[in-house]
């Protein structure tokens, strides 16, 4: 059989959307998924994500971010769905806080719209949170939450009907160094290529052990779902924002009740260590507790209110938090896309253009980005 031009391992958000834009150069392409696209155990399986412009002062990412808006924005309206909710994001934080500083400045160097909000002002227009500890704000009205799962499975329908060849199959690891011709599947297929791209998200450190088990780290994520009482819509849009609190140890976040879903909460902190494909995806007793000493001290209105759903995903984090998108150093034909790091959904589509003009066109490299600047000590720093 003929081979294509391009195999890509992983139908997540990152290996998507490198397919769309692999694809739309007039190359072939196979996609395969282990678990099907964002299926329960992905990264990109989850109900919503947070699409954000604001990153402290990291300018790279707040770029991103803003590719990145109008392209889903497209692709949502070329296949009809309700794939993005524009119910702005708040940042709620102290005066003190440099990072928002820095975010409203970078914001507005990059023409994004976003409003400064002060203590009564926070307090007047969203009575449902009691945040004592805020003492500044800033919403950036543009932005809000893509729907993840839907998303992704969209793109992966969209890509068969433009003539990717979508399989569920496992790849198995490349074992030879040097160029690689062909990947074998655990059912015994073989799919030969001319290039590879493995987008694993967490399952890159277990495709390329001795690269990648120091480099990146899987952590489980417990995510929570409330049912606000019966209603009472001020626990979705456009009532609710999202907003993260930035003010407090555990980094809290929040996504409106989208979907009827429940209104979503979690905790930003890293998790422990976590297997994606045989990890438990049961939340403990310890974290329900902590979720209700926090409603009742800030969100008393949700103190009692019942968790009409849960789940636990896993961040794939570099030591930094900056994604990994480089080419594998024994096989020049393989690149690695992944390194995630909880905030990567939203970059699904300036990554997928980022990684196809660097294969297609030798486009120049962001040193960020390289395997070289992977390090093997965790030091959280973009967020
Ligand atoms: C709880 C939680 C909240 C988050 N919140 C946000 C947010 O608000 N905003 C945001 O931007 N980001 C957020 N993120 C981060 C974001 O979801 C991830 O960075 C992103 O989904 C990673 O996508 P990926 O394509 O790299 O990985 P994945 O989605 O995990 O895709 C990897 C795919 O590879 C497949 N695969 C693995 N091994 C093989 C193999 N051998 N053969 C074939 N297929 C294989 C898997 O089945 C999987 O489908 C969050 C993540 C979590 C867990």
């Amino acid at each position: 059989m003929k081979p294509y031009d391009f195999a890509i391992v992983g139908a997540g958000v990152f290996g998507a959307w490198t397919a769309h834009f692999l694809r739309r150069s007039g190359a072939s392409v196979v996609l395969l998924d282990a678990y099907g696209p964002a299926s329960s155990r992905a990264s990109s399986g989850g109900e919503t994500r947070v699409i954000r412009m604001g990153y402290g002062p990291d300018e790279l990412y707040t770029r991103w971010a803003l590719r990145s808006l109008p392209l889903w924005r497209e692709f949502a309206a070329r296949v009809g769905k309700d794939l993005f909710h524009q119910t702005g994001v708040l940042w709620l934080s102290s005066d003190a806080d440099v990072y928002l500083k820095s975010l409203y400045e970078i914001l507005g160097q990059a023409g994004v719209k976003r409003e400064k909000l002060g203590t009564q002002e926070i307090r007047k227009r969203w009575p449902q949170l009691q945040f004592e500890d805020v003492t500044c704000g800033v919403l950036e009205p543009d932005s809000g939450v893509l729907m993840a799962r839907s998303s992704v499975q969209a793109l992966v329908a969209d890509l068969i009907n433009s003539g990717v060849e979508y399989r569920t199959a496992a790849a198995l690891i490349p074992e030879r160094p040097g160029k690689l011709g062909v990947i074998q599947t655990t059912s015994g297929d073989s799919i030969s290529a001319g290039a590879f791209v493995f987008a694993c998200g967490p399952w890159l450190p277990k495709i390329f052990p001795e690269l990648l088990s120091d480099r990146i780290f899987p952590t489980r994520q417990e995510v929570f779902f409330l049912g606000p009482p019966a209603g009472r819509v001020d626990f979705r849009p456009p009532q609710m924002p999202v907003w993260l609190h930035r003010t407090h140890p555990d980094l809290p976040y929040a996504l409106p009740d989208i979907e009827n879903r429940g209104f979503k909460i979690a905790f930003d902190r890293h998790g422990d260590a976590f297997d994606p494909d045989s990890g438990p995806r049961v939340v403990a007793p310890s974290s329900i507790e902590l979720l209700r000493a926090y409603l009742k001290k800030y969100i008393p209105m949700l103190a009692s209110a019942p968790i009409v759903e849960t789940r636990v995903c896993q961040y794939e984090n570099t030591w930094n938090g900056d994604f990994l998108i480089d080419r594998h150093p024994e096989h020049e034909n393989v690149w690695i896309a992944g390194g995630g790091s909880g905030h990567g959904f939203k970059h699904g589509p300036a990554l997928g253009e980022y990684l196809s003009s660097r294969i297609l066109r030798g486009a120049p490299a962001e040193p960020r980005f390289s395997l070289a600047a992977k390090q093997t000590t965790q030091k959280r720093a973009v967020y």
